[in-house]
């Protein structure tokens, strides 16, 4: 009799393999585990009690450094409990199992005409994921992040086994949760707010500016957008640097008649959600394309070729919201050595600082193509939570490029100095003393995790390097 037909489970599978990021920097060799239940994962975090190298959550792997990986330990691969629990769309609230992707969870809210309220930049990142690193979109200044929409979650613990955890049951341990890098417990499912979606199309304005000062001025003070987001050309010269393709954008109302005409296409919008990337990056990719002239031949080009001002363009939600996923594996783009993903933030009234930060950027002549810049709205939630007023910047850079390493520890010390950090999903550098300066709530973090986890089960490569998970017992 199999161990279906009997009701049995079956025996975990694990598998030794190497690990690392999106940015393919840090490898690690890690035993992995992929439960189909909570039984499994309780089982996982039982049987390792007394590993001294630790377990971890990880989801689809989508965070930059070495937050989902731990070195000779367990890895708790959870992306094959993605089951859609319940969806009531009377009161626009979805329960899923925490593996199931973004994607996966927008298709299955559509049908009901919902969707999720807070977007990362690709939809193949897994709710849990999001939720370990509080995620962010193009609307924090509006909405906040994913923190603010989830309602409870269950996470299954070291010391207490499955708890149900809302802000209402145990707001401490609820919030250093969202935002906490699994280091708290192992989420198995959760439970948010969705929003309704009238079609899946909005409508953008695009200016193209001058200057950093221009692209502040389009940028701040203006809560008229839901969405705001901006590319910033960061290898043009002198007074052009911090030139941008600013783009502010609000869902379009389901009235057909503001489609003209394209209703099929965004009748597909589920569809569009499970497509696959239409190319993917190869292997072997030249990567002398990454050098900073050849960059900054695109940067213009991507600037001059955008109008002057465009108003009210429609653009489809899925390219709209996820336009790195058009291209697959594009970390690739990057070569063996990987890429660094540096995020900051820069609180708001310290612009003087988001300027110096430019002009290390300049002088150093760091090979930037990929820069975002978003503005934040008022910090919410947890501890290690990253948003807090302000700006905040992700500029994409080759991991071999001469002096990163270095330029990215003097920007730290700028950060440090205006009261900034940087986000812990897209880190693999950050010195540890560092760490409770960026994050002066550590302690708080601290004590929850202390409550879960006594004897410091729960590890990964990022929390033994930044200290966030104290000695072994
Ligand atoms: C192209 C791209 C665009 C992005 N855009 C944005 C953006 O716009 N805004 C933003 O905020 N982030 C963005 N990110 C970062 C990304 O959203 C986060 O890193 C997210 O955590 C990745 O989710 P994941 O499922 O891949 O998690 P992983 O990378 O696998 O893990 C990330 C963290 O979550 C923890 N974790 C995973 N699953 C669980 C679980 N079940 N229980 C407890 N902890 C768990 C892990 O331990 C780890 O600490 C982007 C990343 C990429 C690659």
């Amino acid at each position: 009799m199999s161990a279906v037909e009997s009701g049995a489970r079956a025996p975990l599978q694990i598998t030794e393999r190497l690990l690392c990021g999106w940015g393919r920097t840090a490898r690690s060799r890690c035993r992995v585990a992929r439960p189909r239940s909570v039984e499994d994962v309780l089982e996982v975090l039982a049987r390792s009690a007394g590993s001294p190298a630790g377990v971890i959550a990880r989801g689809a792997g989508r965070s930059y450094g070495d937050a989902a990986q731990r070195n000779g330990g367990e890895v708790l691969d959870m992306t094959g409990m993605n089951g859609i629990i319940s969806i009531d769309p009377g009161r626009a609230v979805v329960s899923v199992e925490a593996g199931a992707t973004i994607g996966q969870v927008m298709g299955a809210l559509a049908p009901h005409g919902l969707t999720l309220p807070v977007l990362p930049g690709t939809r193949h990142v897994t709710l849990a994921g999001a939720i370990a690193s509080d995620i962010h979109g193009k609307n924090h200044h509006r909405d906040g992040a994913i923190a603010r929409h989830v309602l409870s979650i269950s996470l299954c613990t070291p010391a207490a086994g499955l708890l149900e955890v809302s802000p209402e049951s145990d707001p401490d341990l609820f919030y250093a949760t969202l935002g906490g890098m699994g280091l708290t417990g192992v989420m198995v499912r959760a439970t948010l707010r969705a929003e309704r979606l009238a079609c899946p199309w909005v409508a953008a304005d695009i200016d193209r500016t001058d200057s950093l000062q221009h692209t502040l001025e389009l940028m701040s003070g203006e809560d008229g957008h839901r969405y705001s987001v901006a590319w910033l050309d960061l290898l043009a010269e002198g007074s052009k640097m911090g030139r941008a393709v600013v783009s502010r954008a609000d869902p379009l109302p389901s009235d057909g008649s503001s489609l003209h005409g394209r209703g099929r296409r965004a009748s597909s919008y589920p569809g569009a959600l499970s497509r696959r990337a239409t190319f993917d990056v190869p292997h072997r990719f030249p990567t002398a394309l990454l050098r900073r002239s050849s960059m900054s031949t695109f940067n213009a080009l991507r600037w001059r070729s955008t109008p002057r001002q465009e108003r009210g363009r429609r653009l489809a939600m899925v390219p709209y919201f996820f336009p790195l996923d058009g291209l697959g594996e594009w970390n690739r783009l990057y070569g063996a050595s990987g890429l660094i993903q540096y995020q900051f933030v820069v609180p708001a009234g310290q612009e003087h600082a988001l300027e110096r930060c430019f002009a290390l950027i300049s002088d150093r002549r760091l090979p930037v193509y990929l820069a975002v810049f978003k503005r934040f709205g008022p910090a919410f939630g947890g501890p290690l939570s990253f948003p807090l007023e302000g700006w905040t910047l992700a500029v994409d850079l080759p991991a071999a490029a001469e002096g990163v390493r270095a330029a990215l520890d003097e920007l730290d010390e700028i950060l440090i100095a205006c009261g900034g950090r940087v986000y812990l999903s897209k880190d693999v550098r950050l010195r540890a003393e560092l760490m409770s300066v960026m994050y002066p709530r550590l302690e708080d973090f601290q004590t929850q995790r202390a409550r879960v986890d006594p004897a410091g089960l729960l590890r990964s490569d990022l929390a033994l390097r930044l200290g966030l998970c104290g000695a072994r017992a």
